[in-house]
């Protein structure tokens, strides 16, 4: 026991060592919250005080949970096989599962990632007639699942306009479609749950009194249905007395409102459970002082904080590296060549992280890293089960394994092409209507051309479901990629397309095979042992199956994911306006505000190094874009950081109170940028120009033939320009 509290500061032990009662560990980035949540399960396990089989512990990715598995196994050298521990969706569908029959569910319900919920609600929508231009079908969704997270259904939606009574109209339609298809979204598994537990007193109760200690990771991006499940199972009853919620969390990084997180949440259970202790950690672990200086001045500009101070006695360490390329190329070039050196100075890839604000910007780096030859994995973006082909290949076993699943019948029927056309599909969803039965049971109620058109894929289905039967889940998977002509589809496509589209059919057989060496088959002797289970995982775990390959690789993600991670060098790239800060965040109340704690977040992600870069344009989504440096940047104070371009370019200064207010010539200030010769211009002056009219020299570079000017256009935007091909004309 000793040696568990040994390395930990007084602050941490008391954590730790708590008696059994409420708690909250609020405390800043890298100050040992994650280490303090394990080291206390750990403890109380040790001196006898808790089974492990009585922990539910709640992490937010499913890569968190497997590394505190694995840190809790050091620890503790005893079986850890009855512990609850995985994210909020992981663990409801393990609680669902169990206990399907009494949540309306059949055993093999599957789940609908939120592109299957997409298509889901498109179908719908296309079924009912309904104006999707009236009824964006990705605002829809975004209705549902807001409703769903407040906890709110369709029935209970309070509408006092035509508007809103639509959407709760359609709504309540979705909810019946995906009852009938035995299909569940990601919010429905937490409601479902939820319900579940507020309806069914045995099963309440038996979880009430199973779990003992809740302990929760990240608890600042709760939303208000996970918090009201958890005051649910720490509630206890006349017999046992509640479980102790312990939480920990940073209202700096609350980075998931859009999905409804609210920080609140940590005042709450302050409040409602009268946490005796709040206990606050200063101390940072992780990052030299530089860094840890520039996370502290960036978050101190906003307003809406609990407030807290880290320190850290690791000394200030290096400066932070900034780069200004000229196009985004040239950046990932750049980044590359730097992750390059720090491999050759002996740092392993794995320590080396590039983080970008959105997954699009992966691309360009993803392709230098693969030019250079340098390995490297992507965790989210378009990850392995999200995959065009895989999610073709999962349709079918979806299939079989519920055949109502009419989300997996419409992305199949006619994939490849076996002449099922348009119109045989709509005939099929109209007749699927009026029968309210799923695609896939109509088929036999239709006539004509359209029964004729679908009745082979029916035998099909049905022929594989019987061929795998009792097969090890991997050759099922290998029998259905054969057996539904996806492999012989992609065969037939030329070159590298379809070439790497069969590598990841391959790659599915080899995820089957891993899953089957990580789980026990739960029912012997069932016909399709697994494949729901499998199926479950694949909607849960995307992206996961890459971070788990042994061989030592660059670690590619976004800010988001990056969340409660640590690496000794973070590339953050694109750190522009319009980009980091999102330009859509302009659009939310406390929009800036949570783009500045997820740059809180990118930062304080490094141990030893942090190198920050942004291009003057950039290819995204197909167009090039003139960037402007982000006000990010500009809030590390300047002593700390070190510029590695050629030029120190200048930034026109931010309107601070409009989000994206454009620059203002007036307050344009020239950061020590040397004289040049402008062919008579000046910075600060006003020209016109032929096509984008007036704008404003706000900065300059090079010299001779190669100058440049950067000029502020207004509403036209920021453009570079070459001096001796541009015509400017003072104004
Ligand atoms: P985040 O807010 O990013 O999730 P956190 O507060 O959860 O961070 P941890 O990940 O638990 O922080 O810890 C950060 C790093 O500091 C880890 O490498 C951890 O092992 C180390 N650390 C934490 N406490 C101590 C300590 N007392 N002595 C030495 N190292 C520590
Ligand atoms: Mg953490």
């Amino acid at each position: 026991m000793a040696d568990l509290l040994a390395s930990l500061n007084p602050e941490q032990t008391q954590a730790v060592t708590l008696p059994p009662q409420h708690a909250l560990i609020l405390a800043g980035a890298g100050s040992g919250k994650t280490r303090v949540l394990t080291t206390r399960i750990a403890w109380l396990v040790e001196t006898g005080q808790l089974d492990p089989h009585a922990v539910l512990a709640v992490t937010f990715t499913n890569k968190a949970a497997k590394e505190m598995l694995a840190r809790l196994s050091v620890m503790l050298p005893i079986s850890l096989r009855g512990m609850w521990m995985g994210t909020f969706h992981g663990l409801c569908n393990r609680l669902l599962r169990a206990h399907h029959k009494d949540a309306g569910l059949p055993a093999l319900f599957q789940i609908l990632d939120s592109a299957d919920q997409l298509a889901s609600i498109k179908r719908l929508l296309k079924t009912l007639n309904v104006d999707d231009e009236k009824y964006p079908p990705r605002e829809l969704q975004h209705f549902i699942n807001a409703q769903k997270e407040q906890g709110v259904r369709a029935a209970a939606v309070e509408a006092y306009d035509d508007f809103t009574r639509r959407r709760v109209a359609l709504y309540a339609e979705y909810e019946a479609q995906c009852q009938r298809e035995s299909v569940v979204d990601f919010a429905e598994l937490l409601l479902r749950t939820y319900e579940l537990l507020t309806r069914n007193e045995p099963v309440r109760r038996h979880y009430q009194r199973r779990f003992r200690h809740i302990l929760v990771d990240e608890f600042q991006d709760t939303n208000v249905l996970q918090y009201r499940w958890l005051k649910l199972l720490a509630t206890g009853d006349a017999d046992t007395p509640g479980a102790c919620l312990f939480c920990v969390g940073d209202d700096d990084q609350s980075i998931y409102r859009f999905r409804g997180a609210e920080v609140g949440n940590m005042l709450a259970f302050e409040r409602e459970f009268k946490v005796p202790n709040v206990i606050r950690l200063e101390q940072n672990y992780r990052s030299c002082g530089n860094i840890l200086d520039a996370a502290n001045a960036i978050i101190a500009h906003n307003t809406q904080r609990l407030g807290k101070q880290l320190w850290t006695d690791r000394g200030e360490g290096e400066p932070i590296r900034v780069y200004q390329a000229f196009t985004d190329l040239d950046e990932a070039r750049w980044v590359v060549d730097e992750v390059q050196s720090l491999v050759r100075d002996g740092m392993s890839r794995a320590d080396i992280a590039l983080l970008y604000r959105s997954n699009a910007q992966s691309r360009v780096l993803e392709h230098q890293l693969f030019s250079a030859g340098v390995s490297y994995r992507v965790y989210g973006g378009l990850r392995f089960f999200e995959r065009q082909e895989v999610k073709h290949a999962l349709a079918y076993l979806r299939l079989i394994a519920n055949p109502d699943d009419d989300t997996a019948f419409a992305r199949v029927a006619n994939f490849p092409t076996r002449g099922i056309g348009a119109r045989s599909m709509e005939a099929l969803q109209d007749a699927a209507r009026t029968f309210n039965g799923s695609l896939y049971g109509t088929v036999p109620h239709l006539s004509g051309k359209p029964r004729k058109a679908l009745e082979p894929f029916v035998a099909l289905i049905e022929q594989l479901r019987q061929q795998t039967a009792g097969l090890p889940l991997p050759e099922a998977v290998e029998h259905v990629l054969d057996g539904s002509g996806l492999r012989v589809h992609y065969l037939s496509l030329k070159e590298k397309d379809g070439r790497e589209r069969l590598e990841n059919l391959d790659e599915l057989i080899s995820a089957a095979n891993n899953f089957v060496a990580e789980n026990e088959a739960p029912t012997a002797g069932a016909d399709h042992p697994l494949l729901a289970d499998f199926l479950a995982h694949a909607s849960l775990e995307a992206g996961d199956h890459q971070a788990d390959a042994g061989e030592d690789a660059v670690q590619l993600m976004t800010v988001h994911a990056a969340k409660g991670l640590e690496f000794d060098a973070v590339f953050l790239s694109g750190v522009e306006e319009g980009l980091f800060p999102h330009e859509n965040s302009a659009r939310e109340v406390d929009g800036l505000e949570e783009e500045r704690r997820l740059m809180y977040v990118a930062v304080t992600r490094a141990r030893r190094r942090l190198y920050v870069s942004l291009a003057q344009s950039r290819m995204l989504h197909g167009q090039t874009r003139y960037c402007v440096r982000s006000r990010f940047l500009d809030e590390i104070p300047v002593g700390l950081t070190k510029w590695l371009s050629p030029a120190q370019p200048v930034r026109a200064v931010q309107e601070r109170s409009g989000a994206y207010a454009t620059p203002r010539a007036s307050s344009v200030h020239a950061r020590g940028a040397p004289a040049r010769d402008l062919g008579g211009l000046r910075i600060g002056q006003a020209v016109q120009h032929a096509r984008f009219g007036v704008g404003t020299i706000v900065s300059a570079e090079g010299s001779g033939a190669d100058a440049r000017v950067q000029i502020n256009f207004g509403p036209q935007g920021m453009k570079w320009l070459l001096l001796g091909v541009a015509k400017l004309d003072p104004v």
